[in-house]
């Protein structure tokens, strides 16, 4: 099952959405602003995607988008954005998000995106490990 981090500053959308992604066989935490966002990426690192609004008061989407990338660098982030901020959500791309969608987005667009996401995210990890276990071998002289 996929975990995923659905951030967003409206509490009533992150219920509504966290919900419905549940029903798509995904186990979905929640938070409310960016700082909250870090905090649970902290305690658990079973999350694989973070779906990130891109506009919040405080912290906004692109500097939790840095924070995460800096502390979190496999974790992979789809920006969630309004017309207003489409730029902001490109800007986002460019700093390590995998790709954006615009509210309110089609569920099993976000589905798709999630879970295209979370392969990238495993992909990544399995080439992490075979290239470790191969500089392993390469110093025992195997
Ligand atoms: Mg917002």
């Amino acid at each position: 099952m996929t975990k995923v981090l659905l951030v967003d500053d409206e509490g009533p959308f992150v219920d509504a959405l966290s919900r419905r992604l549940a029903k798509r066989e995904m186990d979905v935490v929640g938070a409310l602003s960016g700082p909250e966002a870090l905090q649970k990426l902290q305690e658990d690192h079973r999350i694989e995607v973070v779906i990130l609004d891109v506009k919040m008061p405080g912290m906004d989407g692109i500097q939790t988008l840095k924070a995460i990338k800096a502390e979190h660098p496999l974790v992979e982030v789809i920006m969630l954005t309004g017309h207003a901020t489409v730029e902001t959500a490109i800007d986002g791309m460019k700093l390590g998000a995998l790709d954006y969608l615009m509210k309110p987005c089609d569920i099993d667009v976000l589905v798709a995106k999630v879970q295209e996401a979370a392969s990238k995210k495993r992909k990544h990890e399995d080439k992490i490990a075979e290239a470790r276990a191969q500089s392993i071998a390469l110093r025992r002289g195997d």
